[in-house]
């Protein structure tokens, strides 16, 4: 070998995948198969799967692989910790051995015949490369609105998102460091990632249905997501709250001059209906108003602690030794946990 071929590393957050699991590995073995032949990584290039705390058979199925199939890797998360930070997690760990990483959904609803153009794109000098949808016509309806009014609204409040990016995107090791430096527990990747800077470009690519299982985003998460997107980068929510009390207050001085002049004009013994309308609004306001700063004060406090974003069980992926465990023997999670401890 002349030159030296970078190592790949392709992050997969899992979390209760079994239906598409085995089909995923296979297809990215097969890709990693193909970058491997027409020499654009290393042979000891991998994937590592992280399971996100899945409670059906995901975490054996990943064990199972990894003792016959030479790429395959896990990371065992010890819960639930949700996409982002599994993903941050993988990410983390790639970084120590990995000269560039991709990160993909497991469900490979993103085509990866494009991991050949990121790869590409990283041999011409690019730190991230950015994985763009075409169009979402596999998408529900309803999915494709409520992301499109998000992407809307977080570029209207200055945030550079990049319209139609997920989480499928290459970064190298590089731009890794650079990502390491942010130090917030929740980190957003969709909006850090373009801050780092460095050199980037994009590489389109058609969306596709779920190979299999279900989506594991309900609208509860997906909410959570938009909001943490938005009030983790934004003051914009909590300024609105201010100008809108400014407008409020120049209006009350309407309406008191107005309440005056009919006082004294003797007007005034109906009344009851404006006064609970007022009672009604200013009391939604104020507590809307409450609630979004609320929501701040929140995040300080989440912010102020620095508490980890993940909890790592088994790790595969630095650690040899459960591995060749895991190979000898051909047991599973439960086997792989107790090799872990007697350590
Ligand atoms: N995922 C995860 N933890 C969670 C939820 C999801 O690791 O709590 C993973 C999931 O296994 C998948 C990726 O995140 O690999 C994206 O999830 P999904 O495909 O269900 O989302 P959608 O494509 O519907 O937005
Ligand atoms: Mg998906």
């Amino acid at each position: 070998m002349d030159e030296k071929l970078p190592l790949l590393t392709i992050v997969i957050p899992c979390y209760n995948e079994e239906d598409v699991l085995l089909e995923t590995i296979e297809q990215l073995s097969n890709t990693m198969e193909g970058l491997i032949q027409e020499r654009l990584i290393t042979s000891n290039s991998m994937l590592l799967f992280v399971d996100d705390g899945s409670k059906d058979e995901t975490w054996r199925l990943i064990t199972r692989a990894c003792t016959n199939n030479k790429y395959v890797t896990g990371l065992k998360l010890a819960k639930n910790v949700g996409h982002q930070n599994a993903l941050i997690a993988g990410l983390e760990k790639a970084k120590s051995k990995s000269d560039c990483v991709i990160s993909i959904d497991a469900d490979l609803q993103d085509d990866i015949t494009v991991i050949r153009d990121f790869i590409l794109s990283y041999h011409d000098g690019h730190d991230i490369v950015f994985g763009v949808r075409r169009k979402r016509s596999t998408d529900t309806l309803f999915k494709r609105a409520t992301a499109q009014g998000f992407y809307k609204i977080m570029n209207r409040l200055g945030i550079p998102l990049i319209y139609n990016h997920a989480d499928y995107r290459l970064m190298s090791n590089r731009a890794l460091r650079e990502l390491g430096k942010y130090k917030e527990s929740n980190l957003f990747l969709r909006g850090i990632i373009p801050m780092i800077g460095l050199k980037t470009t994009e590489v389109f690519y058609d969306r596709k249905e779920r190979l299999a299982g279900e989506t594991k985003y309900p609208l509860r998460k997906m909410l959570s997501f938009a909001l943490n997107g938005l009030t983790s980068f934004s003051v914009a929510p909590i300024r609105f709250i201010t100008y809108l009390g400014f407008l409020i207050f120049f209006m009350s001085g309407i309406a008191g001059a107005y309440a005056i002049v009919q006082k004294i004009m003797g007007l005034t013994d109906e009344g009851w209906t404006s006064l609970m309308i007022s009672i009604w609004l200013l009391g939604g306001l104020q507590l809307m108003g409450v609630g979004m700063i609320g929501e701040y004060i929140s995040r300080i406090f989440m912010e102020v602690k620095h508490r980890p974003k993940y909890a790592v069980d088994v790790d595969l992926y630095t650690d040899k030794n459960p591995l060749e465990q895991l190979r000898s023997s051909n047991r599973d999670i439960v086997t792989a946990k107790k090799v872990q401890w007697k350590r």
